[in-house]
């Protein structure tokens, strides 16, 4: 037996024993895990409860922030706020209502981001977003309680002003402000009426055309006009004929903000908004390049001239890691939902700047059921569900699916590297 083969086996022997260590202390860790997560859930539950009541808009979040820092804190993470975002994504408070949290495990390892986010619509927190800081802080507090026996480190940013997406996205003014930087990972949650871990995303982004064009009686001297609405229009035409030779999931929609002033006058003036959508980011910028073309075309053809000047921000989709999904799908059954109700549910979401977070970074958003599928977040019907009274257990449920996966993350390495080449394989064939 030549030397090589007589260490093999002892090798393979130490690996099999160290293997056999890292199982009993990851399922130690899981019990001190799920326990801390239960002993501090019904304290959390009331930031959750106070967060509700405040129902801050996008941008003036500085009560729910404080809130969450303030607890972040206590529980002993270094947390930054007053981040420093790019001048015109600034816009008021998400430079202020906006942090970064972080905690070090024991030692080299994975960084598992966990984000929160905390934002009201008009009618209050009919989209959940206090469970989702709820949750989310739920999960820390636990991780909280083993991150010095885990190698790797723990962060926590609070993302603001998600609900205007394209027209605010403090997720995008994070990125940018590279405050994501060195997450391996990342993990959200979102209440719903399902549990699952795949929900979409569309890849959206808006542009507005203004087309101008010469007022004439429009009787008199139609023939010294030219009509800008007539390029609105041949705009909406070129886009309807289009539909027929586009991907089944692209939404190209538009609406006539300005179309003339009094009937008697040929419109020299005619303004339209439309957004472009996909569910995947390459898809829907080719789709948003024919849009540009159809209103070039509709100018051209009407004699108007068109003003297009693209937006700031982009809306992207999320690159999803079949691995990764699978992971946590496992660990929300570990949480005590039923393997039955986590569906995978194609049904995209709409858009969000989580999108993009889910474009930078391998991603996992765990929608959880608080509502009825006849109930529709955003609907004032959705807070009777948001209410932590009514919403809490099932946001128990996804800390503990959030903390179980962190915890998979930080102590095998070996797979996070695996998930993040993964999402880069993915990333470069995305939309092919
Ligand atoms: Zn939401």
């Amino acid at each position: 037996m030549s030397k090589r083969q007589f260490v093999a086996p002892g090798l393979a022997r130490l690996s099999v024993l160290l293997a056999a260590l890292w199982a009993a202390n990851g399922l130690a860790d899981e019990k001190q895990l799920l326990q801390a997560i239960e002993a501090q859930s019904g304290a959390i539950k009331q930031v959750s409860q106070q967060i509700f009541e405040f129902k801050e808009l996008g941008q003036q979040e500085f009560k729910s922030s404080q809130l969450v820092v303030d607890e972040l804190r206590k529980l002993g993470f270094k947390v930054e706020t007053d981040l420093k975002v790019p001048d015109d994504l600034v816009k008021g408070g998400v430079a202020k209502t906006a942090f970064r949290a972080e905690l070090p495990g024991k030692g080299p390892g994975p960084t598992v981001t966990i984000m929160l986010e905390y934002d009201a619509l008009p009618n209050g927190h009919s989209c959940g977003h206090n469970l989702i800081s709820g949750s989310g802080l739920l999960a820390a507090a636990g991780l909280s309680k083993v991150m010095k026996d885990l190698p790797g480190r723990l962060l926590v940013i609070g993302t603001p002003d998600e609900e205007r997406g394209s027209l605010g996205g403090g997720k995008i003014a994070l990125l940018e402000g590279k405050h994501f930087e060195g997450s391996d990972v990342v993990l959200i949650t979102h209440p719903g009426s399902t549990w699952s871990v795949n929900k979409p995303l569309l890849a959206m982004k808006r542009a507005t055309f203004v087309f101008k064009g010469k007022a004439a009686h429009a009787a008199a001297a139609p023939e010294q006009g030219i009509n800008a609405l007539d390029a609105a229009i041949q705009t909406f035409n070129g886009i309807n004929a289009l539909r027929q030779h586009l991907r089944q999931d692209v939404r190209i929609h538009g609406i006539i903000k300005k179309g003339g002033d009094v009937v008697n006058v040929v419109p020299a003036l005619a303004e339209v908004e439309f957004a472009a959508r996909a569910l995947d980011t390459p898809t829907m910028l080719d789709a948003y390049a024919k849009l540009i073309n159809t209103a070039k075309a509709a100018a051209l053809a009407s004699g108007t001239t068109m003003e297009y000047k693209p937006p700031r921000t982009e809306l992207l989709s999320p690159v999803m890691v079949p691995e990764y999904l699978e992971l946590v799908a496992k660990n929300i059954q570990q949480a005590g939902v039923p393997a039955d109700d986590v569906v995978m549910d194609p049904q995209p979401l709409g858009s969000s700047d989580l999108g993009n977070v889910g474009h930078a970074y391998p991603t996992v958003n765990i929608m959880f059921k608080v509502a009825p599928k006849t109930v529709a977040l955003h609907e004032d019907a959705m807070l009777k569900y948001t209410v932590p009274d009514e919403g809490w257990p099932a946001a128990v449920q996804a800390a503990k699916a959030v903390a179980l996966s962190a915890h998979d993350l930080l102590i095998d390495p070996e797979r996070t590297k695996r998930i993040v080449g993964k999402f880069q394989e993915l990333k470069a064939t995305e939309g092919k």
